[in-house]
């Protein structure tokens, strides 16, 4: 029998792998290999699951047994893959070898930790896959009804730290998020955009504590206290980390596969081994600037998935003949903070500019000598029905 395609990773990136392959071949063997249950929910559920009152249970949206039926998976859960031996094309698992004609690394990111001090650092939690989010939704659930007197300290003001800012404090819970920006989504916002979501987020009572850090977290009477750089403390009944995300590369460096900010692939998808491939949150994508050069970025969310997973396909079905590229289209980002909803598409790193305000609401990223040549923008409440035209409208760079 021919060797299968062996994915590993059941996130988005290794089931839509899955779905866009079979669309083209239905005959190929397909062998999944995960560490975790390969249940298959949409990520993105975690951060507004509260709000909703969904639980783990009620955000698995195929079960593994069916999906994997389905597309006619041979699927291995709670499996990890401890290496890959790329010359005899081989992944070595606890229960023993695989061999592949074609291998995906599907592997995600995992979520950057820093080291905190004190006797109870080690119950911070971080919620990146629906296992991570069972933990976090067991610790808030234990201590009863959602309410004022609960109190959830989140470490973070990116992204995922404010969505979950506005599930639990929109949930009843007290909510106060320290970052050590002076503003939150710092990153991605103009200033007065991060003023519009501070003031929002303040009006669900969340408490802000910018341009500072926690240091410590110590055991306080049943629950915990947190001293903050600048000296303030904080009491927590449960403490988050949502510090950011940092590309999986470990199985893929150890098998001396080319990595920088994230495996490093090409625009075809191909990693610098032969007959391995790469997508999704672990996966650092060229630059068409640079073309096949080790430079590029890593795009952790799901429209690059769906996106990626296309192009990985085509590939995979011409037997690596490279008929397909992956095009960088403008993919704007919506953010779940429905206290102030935000579309956000960040400019493309290392391309100079600077927001410029249209009105308030929206904002354009634009070079300072052609403001008409806007590559980014940021909508803001109901400005952000302008999504579509004004994808439109952005010079596309790579
Ligand atoms: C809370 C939250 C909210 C988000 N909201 C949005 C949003 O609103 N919009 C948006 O566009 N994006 C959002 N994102 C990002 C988006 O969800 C991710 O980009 C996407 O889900 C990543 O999918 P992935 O398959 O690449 O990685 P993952 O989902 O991390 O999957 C990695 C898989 O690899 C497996 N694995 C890893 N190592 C091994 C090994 N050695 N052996 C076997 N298996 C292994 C894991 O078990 C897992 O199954 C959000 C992310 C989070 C955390």
């Amino acid at each position: 029998m021919d060797q299968p395609l062996l994915i590993i990773g059941a996130g988005l990136a290794g089931w839509q792998a899955v779905r866009e392959f079979r669309k083209l071949d239905t005959a190929t063997p397909i062998t999944l290999v995960t560490a975790d249950a390969g249940d298959f929910y949409a990520k993105p559920t975690l951060s507004n699951a509260f709000g909703q009152k969904r639980g783990p249970a009620q955000l698995v949206t195929t079960p593994a047994a069916t999906i994997a039926q389905t597309f006619n998976v041979t699927l291995l859960p709670h499996t990890q893959v401890t290496a890959i031996d790329t010359a005899a094309q081989v992944v070595h698992t606890a229960t023993g070898p695989l061999p592949y004609r074609d291998l995906v690394l599907a592997t995600g990111a995992q979520p950057i930790r820093v080291p905190l001090a004190g006797a109870a650092a080690d119950q911070v939690l971080s919620v990146n896959s629906l296992a991570d989010f069972g933990v976090f939704h067991q610790r808030l659930t234990a201590l009863g009804e959602a309410a004022p007197n609960i109190r959830i300290a989140i470490m973070g003001a990116g992204l995922i730290g404010c969505e979950f800012a506005n599930d639990l404090a929109g949930a009843g819970y007290a909510v106060a998020v320290v970052d050590p920006s002076d503003r939150p989504l710092a990153a991605l916002l103009p200033p007065t955009a991060s003023a519009q979501l501070q003031a929002a987020l303040a009006g669900l009572s969340v408490q802000w504590h910018l341009g500072t850090t926690v240091h410590s977290v110590e055991p306080l009477d049943g629950a915990l206290s947190l001293t903050l750089g600048n000296g303030q403390t904080l009491a927590a009944d449960v403490v988050l980390s949502a510090i950011g995300l940092r590309a999986d590369t470990t199985l893929a460096q150890a098998a001396g596969i080319a990595c920088e900010r994230g495996i490093v692939v090409n625009r075809q998808l191909q990693t610098s081994a032969p007959h391995v491939w790469a997508l999704g949150d672990g996966a650092q994508y060229a630059s068409a600037a640079s073309p096949g050069a080790p430079t590029g970025r890593t795009l952790p969310y799901v429209m690059p998935i769906m996106a990626a997973a296309k192009v990985l396909a085509a590939n995979l079905f011409g037997s690596g003949a490279n008929i397909a590229t992956l095009e960088f289209v403008a993919m704007p980002v919506a953010i779940k903070t429905p206290a102030l909803p935000i579309v956000a598409h960040p400019p493309a790193p290392g391309h100079l500019g600077a927001w410029v305000e249209q009105t308030l609401g929206e904002w354009w990223f634009a070079p300072a000598d052609a403001p008409e040549r806007a590559h980014g923008f940021v909508l803001t409440g109901p400005h952000t029905s302008k999504r579509m035209a004004l994808v439109k409208q952005m010079v596309p760079v790579a």
